[in-house]
């Protein structure tokens, strides 16, 4: 099944974040797809808060470091792989560990690493259509 949400701002993003978070158990990975703004680093946001009890502020998207480590109430994994080229620079990072986490973990571009991902888990895709509007669609995949 697939929820589809349509926001106008950037708070009506993260309050439907927020309570997607509420819902996850842990061990759950959040696959992320949708263009460079289109929201990606926002929902994580609200996501952080509902899942792990973590302030917004602290998560910023890890462009250059791939990943972010935040503790919360759960552990957040956030990883943005747009710079990385292939699932062998995954594994050969010794990232692997965590697309099986003791916590959450979030992974923005994740279809770099399309053929190593586990069978279970979340997506959550945002379509931009104008400065502020969103289409926010998630689904699970057991
Ligand atoms: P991404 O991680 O997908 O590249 P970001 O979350 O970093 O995107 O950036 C999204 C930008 O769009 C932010 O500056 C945010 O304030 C803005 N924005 C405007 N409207 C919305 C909305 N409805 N939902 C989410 N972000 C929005
Ligand atoms: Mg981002």
């Amino acid at each position: 099944m697939v929820e589809k949400y349509k926001t106008e701002s950037q708070q009506e993003t993260i309050a439907i974040a927020t309570r997607f978070g509420a819902s996850l158990p842990i061990g759950a990975v959040v696959l992320f797809s949708g263009d460079l703004g289109a929201g990606k680093t926002t929902f994580i946001k609200g996501l952080a808060k509902g899942a792990c009890d973590i302030p917004a502020s602290e998560v910023i998207s890890p462009t250059f470091s791939i990943l972010n480590i935040y503790k919360g109430k759960k552990c957040l994994f956030h990883f943005d792989l747009y710079r990385m080229q292939n699932a062998e620079d995954f594994i050969a990072m010794g990232f692997e560990e965590y697309l099986y986490p003791d916590g959450i973990t979030c992974i923005e571009w994740s279809e770099r690493i399309e053929q190593i991902l586990p069978a279970g888990h979340y997506r959550v895709h945002i379509e931009h259509f104008s400065e502020s509007e969103r289409l926010i669609s998630i689904s699970e995949e057991v």
